[in-house]
């Protein structure tokens, strides 16, 4: 897949931040796309911006703040609590929010001139959101294509790994210090190991436990 251009949808997290080094990898060419839609966490912009010049990849960022003024959940608002109920969509869930940005990213690699989208969205530690589902981006990229007489590939490297499977990934390309230091997957905007309270964090560090306890020859399986 060398010689083509590819964008990728970064938020400055582990698990999109390893897709980008998954997307350095395999693409001659590689940008990414930010998005800006008033998340609480939004500290992760500006790492995102870092990361991607460390990297020398070319970083943009696109206004989404109308996802903020259409509804309200517990990333765009403070006073909402960050809760997982059984059966519920969890209250972190933002309604459209991959829809959107993967449209958008759609829009901006057509007009660059790249095939290829990657999204570090993965179905394996589900989180309830019914917009990380391989079904979903299958049936959304036949949309583009359609919607853009374009024709678009979303790769999502991360869709069957679990958190310790992504830490493997980055460690295969070099980068788990890198993304276990420079990255924020936190709820509340903290970076590298974050909170350690939040869903987000959890997930995220008992997955870096467990890989590590499996590369060190540990116990844990
Ligand atoms: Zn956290």
């Amino acid at each position: 897949m060398k010689n083509e251009k590819a964008v990728v949808v970064f938020s400055g997290g582990q698990d999109s931040t390893t897709c980008l080094f998954w997307a350095l990898s395999k693409f001659k060419e590689v940008t990414t796309v930010t998005f800006d839609y008033g998340q609480r966490h939004a500290v992760e912009i500006e790492y995102a911006r870092k990361i991607a010049e460390e990297l020398e990849v070319p970083f943009k960022e696109l206004d989404m703040q109308l996802i903020n003024q259409l509804s309200a959940n517990a990333l765009t608002r403070d006073e909402i609590p960050i809760s997982e109920e059984e059966g519920e969509l969890p209250s972190t869930f933002v309604p459209g929010r991959n829809h959107l940005f993967l449209s958008f990213a759609a829009v901006h690699a057509q007009t660059i001139g790249a095939q290829h989208i990657i999204t570090g969205v993965s179905q394996t530690d589900f989180s309830g959101y019914p917009d990380c589902r391989d079904t979903f981006i299958k049936s959304l990229n036949v949309t583009l294509n359609l919607a853009m007489d374009a024709q678009f590939v979303i790769h999502t490297p991360l869709m069957w790994r679990d958190k310790k499977q992504v830490w493997e990934l980055s460690d295969r390309f070099g980068a788990l210090e890198f993304v276990q230091e420079k990255t924020v997957t936190c709820y509340n905007g903290v970076p590298s190991s974050g909170c350690g309270e939040c869903p987000a964090c959890q997930l995220r560090n008992d997955g870096l436990e467990a890989y590590l306890a499996e590369k060190t020859g540990g116990a844990a399986k």
